[in-house]
């Protein structure tokens, strides 16, 4: 059966989903309200400099892989991916440096080295996430719990009874703690498992396995940047017949009967079987929707942290640094704390600082480096960006400047900045947040929206709002469960 499917916007869900359903035969038309594609996944230029305007990496790059292997296509080079190495150089508040390197044997012997931890507990740590990984994948990423039946399978019990029920008790900090002796691979892996915008003092100890996907799987970076993934991204999915609606902002989702009848713009009608949005599920029902009953509980769910960003335009190099690097806050409790808690922001925040013209050389003019500075923030709740995005910017140089024994502010040729607002403004994305809701709920993952709607036959969903999350591998993976789901629904077939 073909059908007739509109999909709201273009970012990397909606890109994979219109990739998935038009290999399946349907007729496929995007609409975005952007002149471009691939909504967060963004890079901006000026004289010679290519700074990644969104995410600076991803994991499970297989998954881009699978869209090409089901479209019968080879990968384009452009996105042929390389493995970081170090994944990060980590900087800690005391002069500590520590390279995490994707090879496990030599990140063990690095971290012994420099923490003093026993190379058998970071080894045990890491066969454990490993284990625990292969057994949870399934239920973690393919089932939406939406369905009574999707609830009671024995690879759910299976899954709980072995491993995850532990984790759901113990937090992300608490399960570190119980698994180191040396503070500063408790803060690390700390780090890493918030990556996604939770609080390691309240999220479950379950999002640890995201420590794994990074360093028993490996960190991956497109050859022409980030932005090459979208673009490579939407020609496939032109090639596949896919129509792409650019600057065309969908109004209103139209429904009768409680099922889907097709989408308005401020201009036009357009019919249509199903709809795939791609869109903030806040957003959605506040306007799409806003006819229908709007279920509270996906506003009151605390949303994810945003990020303040500065893109820096260096004029000469730094050899000390890698192509991520993470100076990490001297206070790390107080640093959550206000992220969830406050309005304002840390005084002493952890940084993350990403070069690509590490790797990528004509990423920045000869001699020069292209870096992109962010911190995690509060959500946009209407504070003044400009002051505090200043106040910031004075907090991180006096950060850089110690760490680097430098003085960074004299080789800063230009600036760009993102803020919280700005990402709600752009992205329509709930207070600026980056991925969706917040994990700091023992069962977050699960609470998230699923991907279709259980009372209007023919609307699902994909993208950071909904399961099982946000970030570019869970995003694609909402994609591939629409997918199977639009066929299961209309008796389509695998
Ligand atoms: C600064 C930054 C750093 C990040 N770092 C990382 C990282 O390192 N690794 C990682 O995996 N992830 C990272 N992320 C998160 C990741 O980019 C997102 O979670 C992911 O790209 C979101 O994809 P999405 O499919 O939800 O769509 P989005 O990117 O949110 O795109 C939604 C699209 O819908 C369009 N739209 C909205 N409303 C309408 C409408 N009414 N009609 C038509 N179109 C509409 C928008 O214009 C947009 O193009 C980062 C994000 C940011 C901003």
């Amino acid at each position: 059966m073909k059908l007739n499917i509109v999909i709201i916007g273009s970012g990397i869900g909606g890109l994979a989903a219109a990739i998935r359903l038009a290999v399946r035969g349907h007729d496929v038309t995007v609409f975005e309200k952007a002149d471009t594609p691939g909504g967060m996944i963004k890079q901006l230029e000026w004289e010679g400099y290519r700074w990644d305007m969104g995410p600076s990496s991803f994991i499970l790059s297989e998954q881009i892989e699978d869209l090409y292997l089901l479209a019968g296509k080879e990968m384009k080079i452009s996105i042929r991916n390389f493995q970081l190495d170090p994944v990060s150089r980590n900087f800690f508040h005391n002069g500590l440096v520590m390279d995490a390197f994707s090879d496990m044997d030599a990140f063990i012997k690095e971290a012994n080295n420099k923490t003093g931890e026993s190379p058998k507990s970071i080894k045990r740590y890491l066969n454990k996430l490993s284990r625990r990984y292969k057994i949870t994948r399934g239920v973690l990423v393919q089932n939406t719990f939406s369905t009574i039946e999707s609830i009671f399978i024995p690879r759910i019990f299976r899954a709980f009874v072995i491993s995850r029920y532990r984790d759901l008790f113990h937090t992300v900090n608490g399960m570190n703690r119980r698994s180191f002796r040396s503070d500063y691979m408790v803060q690390f892996f700390d780090r890493q498992a918030s990556g996604f915008g939770g609080n390691p003092y309240k999220a479950p100890g379950t999002l640890n396995l995201y420590s794994h996907l990074m360093h028993n799987l490996g960190v991956y970076y497109p050859e022409k940047g980030m932005y090459a993934l979208a673009d490579e991204l939407w020609r496939l999915a032109d090639h596949l017949g896919v129509n792409f609606r650019f600057s065309s902002k969908i109004q209103r989702i139209n429904l009768k009967n409680g099922i889907v009848k097709g989408v308005s713009t401020e201009k036009e009608f357009i019919k249509s079987d199903i709809v795939v949005s791609d869109i903030d599920i806040r957003y959605l029902y506040k306007e799409l929707l806003r006819d229908y009953h709007n279920p509270q509980k996906y506003f009151n769910d605390e949303p994810a942290t945003s990020v303040m960003v500065f893109y820096w335009a260096v004029d000469r190099e730094y050899s000390e640094l890698s192509f991520q690097n993470i100076l990490f806050s001297g206070k790390q409790r107080e640093e959550y704390d206000s992220l969830y808690k406050k309005e304002d922001v840390c005084t002493d925040p952890t940084i993350k600082l990403h070069i690509s013209s590490k790797q990528v050389i004509y990423d920045a003019p000869e001699g020069c480096e292209n870096w992109v500075v962010s911190v995690s923030v509060p959500g946009n709740k209407g504070q003044d960006w400009g002051v505090t995005g200043d106040s910031l910017r004075k907090t991180i140089i006096k950060k850089i400047n110690k760490v680097l024994d430098t003085n960074i502010e004299i080789h800063i040729k230009k600036e760009f900045r993102l803020d919280p607002g700005t990402i709600e403004e752009k992205f329509g994305s709930f207070q600026g947040s980056i991925y969706g809701s917040s994990y700091n709920h023992k069962l977050s993952v699960y609470r998230n929206h699923p991907n279709f709607h259980k009372q209007i036959h023919g609307l699902y969903f994909v993208g950071r709002s909904v399961f099982p999350g946000g970030g570019i591998p869970m995003c694609l993976t909402s994609a591939m469960n629409v997918d199977q789901y639009i066929s299961k629904h209309y008796s389509l077939g695998n």
